[in-house]
């Protein structure tokens, strides 16, 4: 019998593959907390909480009985002309946590389809309303998802190239800092005078794909309180901040003003089920309100509001309130911050950042995204029992926040290694 990386060659196609550069594929039968398991029976630390979905633990006992029980009552219905429990409470828990002028849940697939969403939200907004509205604006290096809105409004699309004449209308404004800010302001002031920018799409304090570059949060405040006078809607993109990464429920907490939609995934669903939220204010959605249909918002996915996706997000929202994880995140912030102090001296280490329990370096030495001195990285990690995945010459840290203290010992020291041994005979 061919193990499951020879037969996965045969018909299976991988995101963000070159197949003729990456050809093996490793077969994970098992993943239990913060382990996941291969087929030759290795076991890996995943300190990225398989992309930032499994925050308490995969395979959580309490998450899988909640969603069991679900599972023989009522497993999917259709959500058009139908309601269900899991998805009212789902709505009724998210509003008490979001931030408090969101009033409206609109459930989709993927953090891709929860910025369509709201991207959509946003131009029909106007649309609506009879304006002119229908640029958008967004961060250089923003990442939103891979289908064509969000992918439109990604600065960071490197490989879009064959897509880029179907693009909706983007403009790109850099990330904040200190010193820039008074630009961006001023450029944004006489911008803003053609009256036809209609949203604002941010990733709100980290940009996760941009290898977790992080801005300043007074700086967006001023970018986000200058568009909110300009009738331009705010749309944070909280697929990756989202759920207690920043240390608060989401990044837009530690911001005065506050987003008119929100876009959700990933930790949402808590590494269950694949499930999107976006959510909204009152004022968008009234926009949407009319005895007119086509006003309506027309957009729906056969799997909107799983039942199942609802449960394992509601059980996921309990567990995160719960004073045992409240304490777990600042644990692991604290020893994320205590070995910063450390590495930050190392000889082979150019920058470290950290927000919430979102932990990166960069190494003062270039790499390619997907290079081969990544790749060689990327497998001394693997080759002592830690998935990590270095973009660039960033390494970050996003495991779940159930880690043990001996786990986060494992993931720093088998990083202190990689700087002195792997990286260390480098320019
Ligand atoms: C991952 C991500 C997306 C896309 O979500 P998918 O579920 O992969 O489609 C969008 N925005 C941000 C900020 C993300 O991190």
């Amino acid at each position: 019998m061919k193990n499951l990386t020879e037969r996965d060659k045969k018909h299976l196609w991988h995101p963000l593959t070159q197949h003729k550069i990456n050809s093996d594929m490793l077969g994970i039968v098992k993943a239990k907390g913060v382990i996941l398991y291969d087929e030759h029976g290795s076991e890996y630390i995943d300190g990225i909480a398989s992309w930032y979905t499994s925050m308490f633990g995969h395979c959580n006992e309490y998450i899988l009985e909640k969603v069991q029980k679900q599972m023989e009552v009522l497993d999917q219905v259709v959500f058009s002309g139908f309601t269900h429990e899991p998805a009212v409470r789902l709505s009724e828990e998210l509003i008490k946590i979001l931030p408090s002028n969101q009033q409206k849940i609109f459930f989709s697939d993927n953090g891709s389809t929860a910025t369509e969403v709201g991207i959509k939200m946003a131009l029909q907004y106007h649309f609506n309303q009879g304006n002119r509205q229908k640029v958008l604006l967004a961060f250089e290096e923003g990442f939103h998802g891979d289908t064509f809105g969000a992918m439109s409004v990604s600065g960071l699309s490197v490989y879009n190239g064959p897509f880029e004449d179907y693009f909706i209308e983007v403009e790109r404004i850099p990330t904040p800092t200190k010193k820039n800010i008074g630009d961006i302001l001023f450029q944004l002031t006489e911008r803003l005078k053609q009256n036809d920018i209609a949203g604002f799409i941010y990733e709100p304090l980290v940009q996760g794909a941009a290898a977790m570059k992080m801005h300043d949060a007074e700086g967006l405040n001023m970018i986000l309180d200058l568009l909110k006078k300009h009738e331009v809607l705010l749309i944070a993109d909280e697929v990756m901040t989202g759920f207690g990464k920043t240390g608060k429920y989401f990044a837009s907490d530690h911001i005065p003003v506050k987003p008119d939609i929100i876009c959700l995934s990933k930790a949402l669903t808590v590494g269950l089920m694949p499930m999107g939220v976006t959510s909204c204010t009152q004022q968008v959605y009234d926009a949407f309100y009319s005895t007119d249909i086509s006003k309506g918002l027309f957009h729906g996915h056969t799997y909107t509001a799983n039942p199942l996706a609802c449960v394992a997000a509601l059980a996921g929202i309990e567990l995160l309130q719960s004073e045992q994880i409240q304490k777990d995140i600042q644990r692991v912030i604290e020893s994320h911050q205590e070995f910063g102090l450390k590495i930050k001296e190392h000889p082979k280490v150019a920058e470290i950042r950290q927000c919430g329990i979102i932990f990166a370096l960069d190494l003062n030495i270039k790499m390619e995204r997907y290079g081969s001195l990544r790749d060689r990285l990327f497998n001394f990690f693997m080759e002592h029992g830690l998935f990590l995945r270095p973009l660039g010459n960033t390494i970050y840290i996003l495991a779940p926040y159930i880690i043990t203290d001996t786990q986060l010992k494992q993931i720093y020291d088998t990083i202190e290694l990689a700087l002195d041994t792997v990286i260390s005979d480098l320019p």
